[in-house]
Parts: C-alpha cells; structure tokens; sequence
C-alpha cells in the first residue's frame, strides 16, 4: 500500500473511537476474508496455509462465518475449506489411533500407570505449523501502519500530532510492539508517544482516583464530573485497543 493511502487510512482510523492500529486491523481482517472468500476458496495455494493452522482462530472464524453469512446464500466458501480440515483431522487421529494401538504392552502400562517420561510424543501430530494466516496478514498490516505513525510523527508532522491528541491514543500492544521496533529508528516519533501516555495515563489516573474518592465517602454520584464518570473507560480501551462502546451491561452468550 503506498504510503500516502496508509497515511490516509490511519488518519481516517485516529478519528475513529479506539484504538487506531486495532481498527485498521480489524479492517485488513474483514478485506483478506472478503477476498479469500471471493477469489481464493479454491486455490491450493492460499488455502496451504489454512491447513497448516488447522483453519483459522477462533475470532477469525466467527468474522469468516459472518462474511460469508451476510454477503452469499449458501457458505460454500466455509463447506470447501472446513471439509477438507475435518478430513485431514479425521486422518491424523485414525493414524494416531492405529499406533497407539500398536504401542508394546510395557508402553502401554507404563502409560496407564503415568511412568511414561515423553507423554507428549505417545500422541503424534495435531500441532498447528503456523499461526491463522489472517492473523498473520493482519499484523504485517498493523506493522505497516505502525511504522508510517512512528516515521510520521518523528518528522514533526503537525497534522497528525494534532489528531492523535483528539484520538484515543495506541492501546497497551500496539505501543509496546511500536516502541519495540520502531523506537530507534524514529526516536522523537517515540518520545512524543511516550510522553503523550504518559500524560493520558496520569489525568485517566486521577480522574479515576477521584471516583473512588466519591464513592468511599458515600458521596452523591452526580457531583462527579463527565471526566471523572468516562476515565474507566479511557484506561480500558488503552488497555484492550477496544472502543468505549463496547464496554456494555451486555454479557455476550458462548
Ligand atoms: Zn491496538
Ligand atoms: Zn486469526
């Protein structure tokens, strides 16, 4: 992606509630899934690494499920890629079973008894080879629009300093993982985040200190002010990348 269109989407994402990083991520998901499902169900090629994962995470699969759901009548998509995982499941575990059957009687004692020193080795196979490549895609992407933010911000860019004061800054990872890789070539894009935190952190603090406060004295709520009532939610989304919104009264069913 060139580097303006990411220096675009990043500003579209800073306006947004959230973390920016988290979002555009979210979004690159929902775009490979679309794609896949569109022009790559079939071929080997991308489907490879799906079977290497045994299929995709968990989050991954409920957004893969709801594409396809939304978007075409019948889940073909889902049908050609899940039938060949059960299939190929299906033929690590009848393996597996053909040798446990197989196992010399001493092995097969020493297992009932719990003796047996490589109890990971009696059970071959089933280790995923890599991780859900929409995972995988996804944080190559979020690197990308990391390091544009870092590289940006270390040039003085103005503009942007100025929306990422109004937006609700990086979560907890996305800082971590930026400042990690990205400290040192752009060491004042660094400072600025660090320093920007670190002030964000100290208000939400206080704020929810003061709420605290409020409540040990038994003190009406309404004198509480606006800042006082949302800071939890500023710290939980820093902490998670998730927007305030998503913190709700509703407890979602498994
Ligand atoms: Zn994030
Ligand atoms: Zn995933």
């Amino acid at each position: 992606m060139a580097f303006a269109l990411v220096l675009n989407k990043l500003d579209e994402a800073l306006k947004k509630t959230g973390c920016s990083i988290c979002r555009v991520e979210h979004e690159k998901a929902k775009h490979v899934i679309e794609t896949f499902l569109w022009e790559n169900v079939t071929d080997p090629v991308v489907r490879k690494p799906i079977n290497q994962a045994y299929g995709f995470c968990p989050k991954h699969t409920k957004m893969l499920a709801a594409v396809e759901m939304s978007t075409s009548g019948p889940v073909l998509g889902i049908h050609f890629i899940y039938e060949l995982l059960a299939k190929n499941v299906e033929a690590e575990l009848k393996k597996g079973l053909k040798r446990k059957n197989q196992q010399n009687p001493i092995q097969k004692i020493l297992g009932k008894l719990k003796l047996s020193n490589q109890p990971g080795k009696r059970f071959p196979g089933l280790h995923p080879k890599r991780i859900c490549p929409v995972c995988e895609t996804v944080q190559q992407a979020g690197e990308n629009f990391l390091s544009a933010l870092f590289e940006e911000l270390n040039q003085g860019n103005q503009d942007l300093k100025t929306t990422y004061y109004q937006s609700n800054g990086l979560c907890f990872d996305h800082l971590r993982q930026g400042l990690e890789h990205y400290a040192e070539p752009y060491p004042q894009g660094a400072a600025f985040l660090l320093k920007d935190t670190v002030e964000r952190l100290e208000t939400q603090r206080e704020h929810m200190k003061s709420y605290i406060d409020k409540h040990n004295w038994a003190n009406d709520e309404h004198e509480l002010s606006l800042d006082e009532k949302s800071a939890w939610l500023r710290t939980l989304t820093f902490f998670t990348g998730l927007p305030a919104e998503h913190f709700t009264i509703q407890i979602e069913d498994f």
